[in-house]
């Protein structure tokens, strides 16, 4: 799986999240500074993929998506 450059943003409720070629990840977790992100469709699909961040650098993913990008990411917010 080819990785793509991660855009930090938030969501319309305020949310911080990642996006990465077309797919979002919510802030999750903090544990001791490292940050855990999980794809936006964990709960509604099952998805696992996942992203860990340390200040903001991407440290751990596993981006094994069971679905289609959601591509709906424009000017920094998530429609
Ligand atoms: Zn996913």
């Amino acid at each position: 799986m080819q990785s793509g450059t991660p855009e930090f943003g938030y969501s319309k409720r305020g949310r911080r999240l990642i996006v990465m070629n077309g797919y979002s990840f919510y802030h999750k977790k903090d544990h001791n500074g490292k940050v855990r992100w999980q794809c936006s469709t964990h709960s509604s699909k099952g998805c696992k993929a996942v992203i860990h961040t340390i200040d903001d650098v991407i440290v751990f993913s596993k981006l094994n998506h069971s679905h289609a990008p959601t591509k709906n990411w424009i000017r920094g917010e998530l429609f």
